[in-house]
């Protein structure tokens, strides 16, 4: 399994061009930048602390100068993420917003961009306190609705950036068309690809310039570890990357590195189940007297069921809704759950419950936005699945 270390090649690919079927997800979550080490044949990557590295002579090195530049830890995990969105490059950061941020440093003051009209409230801030005030307009759009999207495309629009399933609303974007759009206009598509994650959806191989991802979520899975990623198969955006990684800084440590590499070992395995347990959860909840809607993309009714279908190998887990009770009620149902966690995030073993209206999405308060505040959001977690349908029938009374 020899990955160079410093390409970032994804074994894959190294593959598939020697003729050889390509591997599968799980083997290159487990083996892709992985080797055992050389020295002394740990079967795990080791957590490189060194802030330094040798040189023979002035600029001669063995890939490694000064660990934020470059760190062995670093470059394992980046290598194996890489694998698993089939691309040829791929940079981790110190959390998904500062991978968000160093994407968008591309942009220049006088562009403009396309953004989820239920974005990420994180992502929303982002573009619109600190972005907006540097000289780069947005719109936010339905991005479900391709002929919106053409409307608000202006001559300065350079880049459209999406979410599938969108955060809370779990609305479903069509990748491939999306980003022919794009491209048809001269512009980019980033993916969040955050609440998919590489293991249901590709979008690189749908069309999508770059890829981003929140590896405190679904990758790290285990709520103990914050970062950032992002793939891509663009040489320049690529280069781009690399220059913001080492001259912003807003690096992992070599630890963080280790544990999203732990975690991703596992992902399929825990997204398979966690799957399952949502798509569970959403016929039950639709079944429900006291729950006025069900946003699941898995759900046959759901306006994104074709799309997802077609772009993803399972539907996600995570599952919203909201309540016939309105705002009262969901705080109640959200504060009253002993089995689900009422915290932020997402993506872990535990099953987390939040109201974006009121935590995740607060920055979107008063703006084109905001979040129904009847909406609660589940995070379905690896517990046993009756015992969550338990507590949420306790809860919703
Ligand atoms: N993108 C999405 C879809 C998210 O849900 C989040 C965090 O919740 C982020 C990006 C930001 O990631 P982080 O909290 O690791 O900075």
């Amino acid at each position: 399994m020899s990955t160079p270390p410093s390409s970032g090649r994804p074994q894959a690919q190294a593959q598939a061009q020697a003729g050889e079927p390509a591997l599968g997800f799980e083997t290159l979550a487990i083996h892709a930048g992985q080797d055992p080490d050389p020295q002394t044949g740990a079967v795990t990557t080791p957590i490189n602390l060194a802030t330094t590295f040798a040189q023979s002579a002035v600029g001669e090195h063995r890939g490694f100068e000064y660990s934020r530049t470059g760190n062995p830890t670093r470059t394992s995990l980046e290598t194996t993420l890489a694998a698993l969105e089939g691309a040829a490059h791929g940079l981790c950061f110190a959390s998904g917003m500062a991978a968000e941020d160093a994407l968008l440093r591309s942009l220049r003051p006088g562009d403009h961009m396309l953004i989820p009209d239920d974005a990420y409230g994180g992502t929303f801030r982002l573009v619109d306190s600190i972005f907006q005030p540097m000289g780069i307009s947005y719109t936010p759009v339905r991005l479900s609705d391709l002929d919106a999207v053409a409307s608000a495309w202006q001559p300065a629009t350079r880049v459209v950036w999406t979410e599938t399933p969108t955060n809370p609303m779990l609305r479903i974007v069509d990748i491939e068309r999306l980003c022919r759009l794009a491209h048809e206009r001269d512009g980019l598509c980033f993916v969040d690809n955050t609440f998919a994650t590489p293991y249901l959806q590709q979008p690189l191989s749908l069309g999508a310039d770059a890829v981003v991802h929140s590896t405190t979520k679904y990758l790290g899975g285990h709520s103990d570890v914050v970062g950032g990623f992002v793939a891509t198969n663009d040489d320049a955006i690529a280069a781009e990357l690399a220059f913001v990684q080492n001259a912003v800084g807003a690096v992992p440590s070599p630890f963080d590195c280790y544990l999203v590499q732990r975690g991703v070992k596992t992902l399929a395995v825990r997204l398979d189940r966690q799957c399952e347990s949502a798509a569970a959860i959403a016929e039950h909840l639709s079944r429900h007297s006291e729950v006025e809607s069900v946003l699941y993309p898995g759900l046959a009714s759901d306006p994104g069921h074709a799309v997802a279908e077609r772009q993803m190998r399972r539907f996600g887990a995570m599952v919203s809704f909201t309540l016939a009770g309105g705002e009262e009620h969901a705080l109640k149902v959200g504060a009253s759950m002993e089995v689900f966690t009422l915290a932020e995030s997402l993506g872990a073993v535990e099953s987390l419950v939040e109201h974006p209206a009121r935590m995740t999405h607060a920055s979107t308060a008063n703006s084109p936005l905001a979040v129904h505040p009847g909406l609660l959001r589940l995070s379905v977690g690896l517990e046993t699945l009756s015992d969550l349908l338990r507590d949420l029938d306790r809860a919703l009374g």
